[in-house]
């Protein structure tokens, strides 16, 4: 699994961008030492492709549903917005997110 810390950008409508960064923290190191960081998670489906998501957290900050809406949180590989497909687990466990450029959903590749 790997952990991308997030750097935060301000927009000017004040919603806020979050930027992944690689790095190669542990979970429990990025826990401690981030604000914000990405885990991601392979999920294969029927037809045996393998789809990309990612899940946000934020350890130190709890956010409920409509404050996490607030961060707009970019792909690590391709740096392009990518959806929220799930609402928060917990404070901590925030949403769930999917590149549709690199999971090649929404058309063209
Ligand atoms: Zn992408």
């Amino acid at each position: 699994m790997a952990v991308y810390n997030l750097n935060k950008t301000d927009h000017k409508d004040g919603t806020y961008g979050l930027h992944p960064q690689s790095t190669s923290f542990s979970e429990e190191y990025a826990e401690r030492m981030c604000k914000f960081y990405l885990t991601d998670e392979y999920v294969k489906d029927a037809h045996g492709n393998v789809d990309t998501f990612y899940r946000l957290h934020s350890p130190r900050t709890a956010y409920d549903n409509n404050q996490a809406l607030i961060y707009d949180v970019h792909c690590p590989k391709c740096n392009a917005l990518m959806r929220q497909v799930s609402t928060n687990k917990d404070y901590y466990t925030l949403g769930y997110y999917e590149c549709k450029k690199c999971n090649n959903k929404g058309g063209r590749r």
